[in-house]
């Protein structure tokens, strides 16, 4: 077939070469062919990229897709299309479905039905224990042979910590290309977080709600560290929402421990003073935490403590969420607004270079898990990603692709958003 595309005098971020110059991307038959000023565009479909900043697709390592057996909230079809269209290249979705992914026939029906959607690449995290349930180990060599690409019981927590340790060691002895099989923790203390509907804090005990105290996230966390340091496995924790939690992996990782860390877009955006309304589509797990904390993940950002910005878009039902606030379920979608709100909070406002900022969606989740992209290179498939800065975001529920409207954007407003998503040559044109 031989399509070519030229995607024409946009700004070309590539964090892995330091890339940041205005140039030419040429694509031919699903890979980047030429990089480069001036390219030749004949017979090629030109995409006109001026003003625009082209970087290598965003990756999404954390998403919940809910099927199998919830597809009222999200299916992989429509979450792999809400990705499209927030800019993301590539998902990783958690295991917490009906039934969980913990078995070789789930992981292959994943991979199955994001392959017959045809939007956003999705890659499936296995369960560590059977139903994620915390007692027994799944069989993680053969879902990972099976194309699982790391392991999680994101939702819950595995509170026993010889059976965290029996993980660790398998992983470690799990490889691809020579790169052991990660761990993606969900680090709460659940026994001290039973109860707790929001952080525990000033805006808990106005409102009279139960608190999740910022240390059950930091006990679990340094355990982890702890578990990591004795293994050596390859420990990635999600969705960091504390700044004692930041200040642990920090001391971890100057001590050399194999430890990587994710932060959502709401924590770094929103603190527990959203709550004051009593609004469930801010009752998320891990909690919006203080204007210290927020502070605290921009900073663990900018020095590299964190690596990357992970969504945990978490779709849920407008009836669930308009349980009363003890009943409704946590969460928050987030793929088809993490770009307008990471760009605004982190680039326009000086915390983060453009390149930096994208090295934390692109190349660094696809570092963390080992998957193909992340790089904007010759020979490379065009997995590519283009961002308009200068646009204004407002959120509006009615435009989202995604089955769920809970999110905790609605009404406020961004700049910037995604233009174009290319999947391996594939060109989706968004909202123009
Ligand atoms: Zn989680």
């Amino acid at each position: 077939m031989n399509e070519k595309i030229v995607i024409k005098s946009g700004r070309v971020l590539d964090p892995a070469s330091h890339l940041d110059e205005i140039l030419d991307v040429a694509v031919i038959d699903g890979k980047i062919s030429e990089i480069g000023k001036s390219l030749n565009a004949e017979d090629s479909k030109v995409i006109n990229a001026e003003g625009l900043w082209v970087c290598p697709g965003f990756v999404d390592m954390h998403v919940h897709l809910r099927e199998p057996g919830q597809e009222d909230r999200e299916t992989i079809a429509s979450g792999a299309l809400s990705a499209v269209y927030g800019g993301f290249t590539a998902v990783c979705c958690m295991p917490n479905t009906d039934p969980a992914v913990d078995s070789v026939g789930a992981v292959r029906y994943i991979i199955e039905r994001a392959k017959s959607a045809g939007f956003a690449k999705v890659y499936p995290i296995a369960a560590i224990t059977q139903k994620s349930e915390g007692k027994s180990l799944t069989n993680m060599a053969s879902l990972f042979e099976e194309g699982a690409v790391a392991f999680s019981d994101d939702g819950r927590t595995v509170m026993d910590a010889l059976i965290m340790r029996r993980a660790m060691e398998y992983a470690r002895g799990i490889y691809t290309n020579g790169i052991s099989a990660p761990i993606s923790l969900h680090s709460i203390d659940e026994n001290l977080a039973r109860g707790g509907q929001i952080n525990e804090g000033k805006i808990s005990a106005i409102l009279g709600l139960a608190g999740i105290p910022s240390c059950a996230e930091t006990i679990a966390i340094a355990r982890d560290i702890a578990l990591a340091e004795l293994t050596h496995a390859k420990v990635h924790f999600a969705h960091v929402s504390t700044k004692n939690a930041v200040q642990l992996i920090r001391e971890a990782k100057s001590k050399g421990i194999s430890v990587t860390a994710e932060v959502t877009p709401h924590h770094l955006a929103l603190t527990d003073s959203e709550l004051i309304g009593y609004d469930t589509r801010f009752k998320i797990n891990p909690p919006l935490r203080s204007e210290e904390d927020r502070a605290a993940l921009c900073e663990g950002l900018k020095d590299g403590t964190i690596d990357a910005i992970a969504t945990d878009h978490a779709p849920h039902t407008q009836i669930d969420k308009d349980l009363p606030f003890d009943s409704a379920p946590f969460g928050t979608i987030g793929l088809e607004t993490a770009v307008p709100v990471t760009y605004t909070i982190l680039v326009k406002s000086g915390i983060l270079s453009p390149l930096k900022w994208v090295e934390a969606l692109s190349l660094a989740p696809c570092t963390i898990f080992n998957l193909p992209g992340g790089k904007l290179k010759v020979g490379a498939q065009a997995d590519i990603t283009v961002v308009d800065p200068s646009a204004d975001f407002f959120v509006e529920p009615d435009n989202f692709k995604s089955l769920s409207k809970n999110s905790c954007f609605i009404g406020k407003k961004y700049s910037a958003k995604p233009v174009f998503t290319f999947i391996e040559g594939k060109c989706f044109s968004l909202c123009l």
